[in-house]
């Protein structure tokens, strides 16, 4: 028997884990999934920008060979330029990496940091790859709350009680994967205080900064302080619609001077990956200088817009269901009044919902929250789709209301 490693315990991804797999093999014994339950744009009709697929098919034969580790001058010239645009200062093409995607850029962060023992403060709900990550770098990962009736904002007491000598960094997901939550300046400037007094880096991944609906406005923390340690993250993914390109970004700002072996690091790790895939990072300049094709579907009269108020609507009107409007993203996060619906865990409702009625949604605790009663739900499918898919959540809701 060959085991895997103990580094993989309390390591998971349960966006793709068993109720996935429950969900594949009954395709495959011909039932149709409704599936909420993944942020993959194309497959739902969003398509990479056409100027941004020309770019890679334009540079496609200068992108045979490897490139540098922290990714090609044209990219990292663009994203420094982007991001001092946005008011972060400081920054050169030598501080920024282009990884393959957010998730490798991540994994590097981390694994450059971390000794064993090291804690980080994670959002609870997070994005479980940060989680994981910490976990698998040898670090133990400690959850703040995010108050669900504060909109989601993330607790800055509880962030206080949390911190021990141990503490390195602070990770804000913004805006919020699961919730859909765009914090605030205040809150942000009450995190950089935070940091401030305990030396901490902030790592901001901010994969969704222009997926932003009604008033909200989204501000990158790290334009917030030039005295922190920010490491600020997007990529091509969700902006772009270009998950598969597998393009992302990591930008150094602030006291990089003091993190200067640390940088050195990160560059020892990018090099042990040869680089990032080069075809992909030929695209990055295009996305961020061309016309921004994201601004159109979050308006009002927009596809995500739509979509994020028919299955907001569809949620609050099922008795026992409840979620908080998401002002940015794609995901809704779901809250299941267990007075109403007494279900057994947020585990077993997803598969009763996957067995009984087709549809493909994730536990909270798959994003590592702490109470078993909630659920995300994408609405990237179409408002028909949601709407079909929502209600037959419902009935899964009100046969164990009545049990
Ligand atoms: N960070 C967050 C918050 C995400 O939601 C995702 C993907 O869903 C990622 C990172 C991974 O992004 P990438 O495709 O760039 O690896």
């Amino acid at each position: 028997m060959i085991s895997r490693s103990s580094n993989l315990n309390g390591v998971n991804y349960e966006i793709r884990g068993p109720i996935y797999e429950q969900a594949v093999a009954l395709e495959k014994a011909g039932h149709s999934i409704i599936k909420l339950h993944i942020g993959n744009p194309a497959p739902f009709g969003f398509n990479t920008p056409a100027h941004i697929q020309q770019a890679l098919i334009d540079n496609l034969a200068k992108a045979q060979g490897y490139a540098a580790s922290n990714g090609i001058l044209e990219a990292r010239a663009a994203v420094a330029k982007h991001y001092t645009q946005r008011g972060i200062q400081g920054i050169t093409e030598d501080t920024v990496f282009i990884g393959n995607g957010v998730s490798d850029l991540i994994m590097l962060s981390l694994q450059a940091l971390l000794e064993r023992g090291d804690e980080i403060l994670l959002p609870m709900p997070d994005y479980p790859l940060w989680t994981s990550a910490v976990r698998l770098c040898g670090g133990n990962a400690v959850h703040y709350i995010c108050d669900e009736q504060a909109d989601w904002m993330p607790d800055l007491e509880d962030i206080r009680k949390k911190i021990t000598p141990k503490t390195r960094g602070l990770v804000i997901i913004n805006p919020n994967n699961p919730t859909g939550a765009v914090y605030t300046r205040e809150t942000l400037e009450g995190l950089l205080q935070i940091a401030r007094e305990h030396n901490l880096i902030i790592f901001s991944d901010e994969i969704y900064d222009r997926i932003l609906y009604d008033d909200a406005k989204h501000i990158s923390i790290a334009s917030l302080a030039d005295d922190v340690l920010c490491l600020t993250m997007s990529g091509l993914t969700k902006n772009y619609f270009g998950a598969g390109f597998r393009a992302g970004w990591l930008v150094l700002s602030g006291k990089t001077k003091e993190a200067q072996d640390y940088m050195e690091g990160l560059m020892l790790l990018a090099t042990m990956r040869v680089c990032s895939s080069v075809p992909a990072q030929y695209c990055i300049k295009p996305a961020l200088e061309g016309y921004q094709h994201i601004d159109d579907l979050v308006l009002p009269t927009g596809r995500l817009y739509q979509q994020r108020d028919a299955a907001v609507q569809a949620i609050n009107a099922i008795p026992g269901l409840s979620c908080v409007t998401p002002k940015g993203a794609f995901y809704l996060f779901a809250k299941i009044d267990t007075s109403v619906c007494p279900i057994e865990s947020d585990k077993q409702f997803v598969m009763s919902v996957l067995k009984e009625e087709k549809v493909l949604v994730v536990q909270g605790s798959g994003f590592n929250y702490h109470t078993s009663d909630h659920f995300r739900v994408v609405f990237l499918p179409s408002v028909d789709q949601l709407t079909e898919g929502i209600s037959r959540i419902g009935k899964v809701v009100e046969r164990v209301a009545m049990t």
